[in-house]
């Protein structure tokens, strides 16, 4: 036993903010945690659940053991028998009968050896991720936009800045260390702005100067009204449109005259506060637009990311000091994913899937046999086709899809149905382990070791500080043993995350003349002991250069094929028709202490007791109209399903919405899992689910 105490610098798992955090094990095994003032993202602040870590590290649920249908088995057998299935599965129904579903909360060496895995080897795209429901629709409007998935600024850029417009972000709560920087620039600038676009008046608008409580999903018709004006009052940057951009006139024309009486119907907001926030929006030079999954999780969620966009390259407020469209992720390694190509409709190195000349080069790279050639299935696509018969194999990764994804019945339905499920957790508190038939115990946080890269292009280590319990391996390591079971032994021959972590760097840097945006090719030659050390650093990092460039596209230079971005005409979406049984609008989201389905943060008292049960924030005259008292237990349900929550009878939301928190389960707290409740439609560009749109009935339960 170690009487010594040792201290090692790692990141937080759990949101996209990505703060470095300072992992002590105590002497004789405890293990305490602190904010890293050494790392860019937080310099030593941590959130309630960063301060929590050390709380949730117990081995009470721990899964530590392979199980072959609910029974403890060797590795190899658990290994054999999952390389056989998968292998049966594509010789006789082809390589699109399999799929993987991984997660943003796994490691960028795992993620790269997964998508290589299902990519190369296999020759399927169906490789998709719980990423999908977190920001798909920022990587679908920058592709469309910049030719390639960048985000261009910093999170210095938020304290630089005179005026940041929060849209669909609660970021109090979802990214409470970066609210910290912002609250810290607000006492240092007074002349700092800040702007709140949110349905409900969220934690985050106590540090509002304008809250925007809009209709749900009437941002296009909010931000088409900004571009308007914008033109209508000397406000373009004629220079940066001509030189830099195409598409203006149209994207224009598709926002019609800024007339703010229509936007004011059209957004359910007063006339008053649109032009207040056009004005300050048209006159502060500095400015940055904050979006997250207010507007990524919508049917028109990349239609809201390309009318953000459009405004920021009508003003030339982009890639500069203090400016630009800024999407935070929800995960801790979305961005990650997105990196190695984790997403059904992406290649490695943010290559795209439908260039021949980048599949060949990936292809050859890899010296692989086959590469994908069209799009995969994405995250509700590949549960639906589950339930159609059509995927043969699945292996789910770090995630807990029947509780967190839409129509969360009809994915445990559609896996009861799939002939073969493996699932690799950490934990046995995943209801999707109930369904597995090969259970892979995987390494949890403080047991692995690799690169995460979070919001602002930042890559960091998450460093091991913990033995590995019971018989828990690396994610990376059984896809690897998998991958050589089926018959890839050299190009799967990894012994650590050291070397694929090389080998992803030198990817990205291969046939790059400054074509791709993501390039790391400055750690192609990273050696054991300089990956073990590396400092936190923001890409791209190309070869011969210094580290350090932080921020994009302030004189053009974009990904199309002639380096102009492109506005993009979006128009808003027309109200939705609704049957008279659903009047209600369900919107979820997050709470401040809680992650995902609660298998971590529920560990801890801290953390529960901030919030200890669902609840479903009510309008308070839709609570007199239905005769519902505060505390009291109501009925949310929908075509798909229904929970049962405590009334919370409050203004913050609009009339006719109902918010209840997306984390409870049923082992948490019985009829609690909203995900039953959402509907699975998805934006048609992106694939994102609309989970904060789905129309609902209420009543007070017992029902009358
Ligand atoms: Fe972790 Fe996010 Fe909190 Fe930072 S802000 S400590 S990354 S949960």
């Amino acid at each position: 036993m170690n009487a010594e105490a040792t201290t090692v610098r790692t990141t937080c798992p759990y949101c996209g903010v990505g703060c470095g955090v300072l992992a002590t094990r105590q002497p004789y095994g405890s293990v305490t945690v602190k904010g890293d003032p050494e790392h860019p993202a937080n310099f030593g602040r941590l959130c309630s659940k960063g301060s929590a870590l050390a709380e949730t590290l117990s081995l009470d649920d721990r899964l530590l053991y392979p199980e072959i249908n609910g029974t403890r088995a060797s590795w190899d057998d658990a290994l054999d028998l999952v390389a056989a299935r998968f292998s049966a599965a594509i010789a006789e129904h082809g390589p699109d009968s399999v799929a993987f579903y991984v997660s943003g909360q796994i490691l960028t060496e795992d993620y790269y050896v997964a998508n290589k895995l299902m990519k190369g080897f296999i020759g399927s795209a169906n490789i998709d991720t719980n990423s999908r429901l977190c920001m798909a629709s920022s990587v679908a409007g920058h592709r469309r936009a910049f030719g390639s998935d960048t985000v261009p600024g910093t999170y210095e850029d938020l304290e630089q800045a005179d005026l940041v417009v929060l849209t669909g972000s609660n970021l109090a709560w979802c990214h409470p260390v970066l609210f910290q920087r912002l609250e810290a620039a607000k006492a240092a600038n007074p002349a700092l702005r800040i702007v709140t676009i949110d349905p409900r008046r969220t934690a985050t608008c106590a540090l509002a100067d304008l809250h925007l409580g809009l209709a749900p999903d009437t941002d296009v018709a909010l931000f088409n009204g900004l571009l308007s004006y914008v033109s209508e009052n000397g406000y373009l940057d004629e220079a940066y449109i001509s030189r830099h951009t195409s598409g203006f006139g149209e994207a224009l024309g598709a926002a019609g005259a800024c007339d703010i009486s229509r936007i004011a119907d059209e957004t359910g907001l007063s006339r008053q506060d649109i032009a207040r926030f056009y004005d300050l929006a048209a006159r502060t030079e500095k400015m940055v637009t904050v979006y997250s999954q207010g507007v990524n999780q919508s049917v028109v969620g990349t239609d809201k990311v390309n009318a953000i966009l459009n405004v920021h390259l009508a003003t030339g407020r982009i890639g500069r000091a203090g400016m630009g469209p800024f999407s935070v992720t929800g995960q801790p390694n979305a961005m990650g994913g997105r990196e190695v190509g984790g997403l059904a409709n992406m290649l490695a190195a943010h290559m795209a899937l439908e260039n021949p000349d980048h599949r060949s080069l990936v292809q050859s790279f890899w010296q692989s046999p086959v590469i994908a050639e069209r799009a995969g299935l994405k995250a509700v696509e590949m549960f639906r086709a589950v339930r159609e018969g059509k995927i043969k194999a699945l292996w789910i990764m770090a995630t807990n899809p029947v509780d967190s994804l839409p129509d969360a019945d009809g994915v445990a339905e559609a896996l009861k149905l799939c002939p073969f499920v493996v699932v690799s957790d950490v934990t046995c508190a995943a209801d999707t382990l109930e369904f597995a038939h090969v259970a892979l115990p995987g390494a949890a946080w403080g047991e692995k070791d690799g690169t995460v890269t979070n919001s602002e292009r930042r890559i960091s280590r998450q460093r091991r500080f913990l033995d590995l319990p019971g018989e828990a391996r690396p994610d990376w390591w059984a896809l690897s043993e998998v991958a050589r079971r089926m018959g890839h032994r050299e190009a799967f021959a990894y012994d650590g995350p050291a070397g694929i972590f090389r080998e992803h760097a030198e990817l990205s840097a291969a046939g790059n003349n400054g074509t791709r945006d993501f390039d790391i090719g400055a750690m192609a030659d990273i050696d054991e002991e300089a990956f073990e050390e590396l400092a936190p650093f923001q890409w791209p990092a190309r070869s011969g250069e210094a580290l350090g460039e932080s921020r994009f596209f302030a004189r053009g230079g974009f990904y199309t094929s002639d380096r102009k971005a492109r506005f993009v005409a979006v128009t808003p979406i027309a109200p939705r028709k609704r049957e008279r049984k659903y009047p209600l609008v369900l919107n979820t989201g997050r709470i401040r202490d809680q992650w995902h389905t609660m298998t971590r943060t529920g560990k801890t008292a801290r953390l529960t007791s901030h919030i200890a049960e669902p609840f479903a924030e009510i309008h308070p005259e839709d609570a007199l109209a239905l005769g519902i008292s505060d505390a009291s237990l109501v009925e949310v349900r929908s075509p798909y399903g229904a929970v049962t929550v405590r009334a919370q009878i409050s203004g913050r939301g609009r009339k006719g919405t109902v918010f209840v928190p997306m984390h409870w389960t049923d082992q948490f707290a019985s009829r609690g899992r909203v995900d039953a409740v959402v509907a699975p439609a998805t934006d048609p560009h992106s694939g994102q689910p609309g989970s904060k749109f789905t129309p609902v009935s209420l009543k007070a339960f017992p029902a009358h």
